[in-house]
């Protein structure tokens, strides 16, 4: 696998995913990718009152040399409820310095779903969120689904302030009055896109802030325009 150019390998485990996925089994998923030289990140959901997964992955004896070896990345993610009796998560000390970030997936990934369908973020509210779904997959169709994306000033507003900054912009405005439930950005994605007061906030509200968004955005663009432009002076 390195040798075909993969680098890094990144697994996720917790409360939900061990329903179909045993936690030992993505230990042995993770040790197996460090011992062939490739970096592994490991996402567990934040655990819940009840359970314990994250100290049982930090604690296994077998993972310990990759992680201080640099092969093995431990992180702790909070974790969006996708239904409504869905298990309480422990709540992020810095949860609202979390949320107040501008997203990095958008407009910069594009996943591709086991069924062939091209998601425009990562993929985590592909079934909440019908903007993310881009088509179906060919050369092609990515490449025109990503590119059409820049006509959704939307997503370029999501970008530069994130989700959660937009939602609390706008939730008073449309009666929302506490946002203490949102845990995660795109929990607050989900919602900007399936609520309709608030769809049409955004409608009436886009225009005051679309020029200091895309100055933002811009400039965020020649940036990473920039240093790529080094990385590649560099290796040539
Ligand atoms: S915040 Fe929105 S655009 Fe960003 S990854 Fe989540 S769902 Fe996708």
């Amino acid at each position: 696998m390195s040798a075909s150019g993969l680098n890094e390998i990144n697994l996720s485990t917790g409360v939900d995913h061990a329903e179909w996925v045993p936690v030992a089994s993505v230990i042995n998923a993770a040790k197996a990718v460090a011992e062939n030289g490739i970096f592994c990140v490991i996402t567990i959901e934040q655990d819940s009152d009840k359970s314990e997964v994250v100290s049982q992955v930090k604690a296994d004896e077998g993972l310990k040399p990759f992680i201080e070896a640099g092969l093995v990345k431990l992180q702790v993610n909070s974790w969006m409820p996708f239904h409504a009796d869905s298990a309480m998560r422990k709540t992020f000390s810095n949860r609202e310095d979390m949320l107040l970030q501008g997203c990095d997936q958008v407009l910069e990934n594009c996943v591709i779903t086991p069924n062939k369908e091209i998601s425009g973020c990562c993929g985590l509210t592909f079934e909440h969120i019908p903007e993310m779904k881009l088509g179906r997959f060919s050369k092609h169709a990515l490449e025109v689904g990503y590119f059409s994306q820049v006509q959704d000033f939307l997503k370029i507003w999501i970008k530069v302030d994130g989700p959660y900054r937009i939602l609390k912009t706008l939730s008073a405005s449309v009666g929302i009055s506490s946002l203490e439930h949102i845990v995660h950005p795109c929990q607050a994605c989900a919602l900007l896109h399936q609520d309709e007061r608030l769809r049409e906030a955004i409608k009436s509200e886009y225009g005051n802030h679309m020029g200091r968004v895309l100055r933002a955005f811009y400039s965020q663009s020649l940036i990473q325009c920039d240093s790529h432009r080094e990385v590649t002076a560099n290796a040539s």
